[in-house]
């Protein structure tokens, strides 16, 4: 049995259960089993493996791993990561997989938010990707983060733990802003949330890897998808210092509903900015300063 032997067989098996992405699939679960890099199992792939207990438990870890994927667990809960911001996360199947579209909103705080003094605020952090990625990339030394879910706290603090960054993230558990009500009165710089925004009716059309195997918890934003927008918009003035900035991560056709949503709540300059394919993917607005909180009589 040599690794392109089996590197094949996995490939077919996936093909034939309808795995979109069989042959790469394979090939990284095979280099997981293995231990072992592209490098390595170019160089080794014709060799004959050695008759030995270390081989066997790696074929049959490799095979239950083609098994769990022809069932369409997520390839990224199977190996338990997944990178972003160039970042390795932890992940199973308590917590959404951080997405390349929610790289936009990172990039977006990192570049418009450059004093690392700043404080902020992630809600329904999940894994803990933005958190933890803006607390390394961004250098910002007091990052607050809440979940309503414990185990995907469990996840958020292992990453932070991971990724060194344990003094700089906190994690509190509840549910949005009421995770905070130990600490009332707490407010931050910058509030930045991926609420759950899918239509409950759209969730049954997703791939079975989104639908069946990542948390509902998650995705499911209730009938219009909107739902967490209304809290957080109407809430998040509380926990902003003036001029504090909010930055909310959006589906492609939700722009103008969220961007509605934070107007009617207070918020102004409100923009919608958009990913590198070019569809809406961010709303960020910003809270009033002192200046624009006073009303004008008291102004003049
Ligand atoms: N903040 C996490 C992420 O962006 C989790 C988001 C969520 O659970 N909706 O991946």
């Amino acid at each position: 049995m040599t690794l392109f032997q089996l590197l094949a067989e996995g490939s077919d098996m996936l093909q034939r259960s309808g795995s979109p992405d069989a042959q790469n699939d394979a090939r990284q679960l095979l280099l997981a089993a293995f231990e072992t890099d592209m490098v390595h199992f170019l160089l080794k792939r014709m060799q004959e493996l050695e008759e030995n207990e270390d081989s066997r438990s790696r074929i049959r870890l490799y095979r239950e791993m083609i098994e769990r994927r022809r069932s369409r667990i997520p390839l990224q809960q199977i190996l338990g990561c997944q990178e972003f911001m160039g970042l390795d996360f932890y992940v199973n199947e308590h917590v959404l997989i951080p997405r390349q579209d929610t790289e936009t909103l990172v990039e977006l705080v990192l570049e418009e938010q450059k004093d690392p003094e700043k404080s902020i605020l992630d809600v329904c952090t999940g894994s803990g990707c933005i958190a933890i990625s803006l607390a390394v990339k961004g250098g910002y030394p007091d990052v607050t983060a809440t979940d309503i879910s414990e185990e995907a706290l469990k996840v958020a603090r292992r990453n932070a733990a991971a990724l060194q960054c344990d003094e700089q993230v906190h994690f509190y558990q509840g549910d949005l802003f009421g995770a905070l009500e130990q600490r009332a009165g707490r407010t931050f710089d910058i509030i930045v949330s991926n609420p759950p925004y899918i239509p409950t009716a759209v969730i049954r059309t997703l791939e079975p890897e989104v639908r069946d195997h990542e948390p509902l918890l998650a995705l499911d934003g209730t009938e219009d998808g909107l739902h967490y927008y209304r809290r957080i918009a109407s809430e998040a003035g509380k926990y902003l210092k003036p001029d504090g900035r909010i930055y909310l991560e959006i589906g492609y056709d939700q722009g103008k509903a969220v961007s509605e949503l934070l107007t009617d709540a207070g918020f102004f300059r409100v923009r919608v900015c958009q990913d590198l394919p070019g569809k809406d993917r961010v709303v960020c607005a910003v809270w009033p300063g002192q200046q624009e909180a006073c009303p004008e009589s008291l102004l003049s």
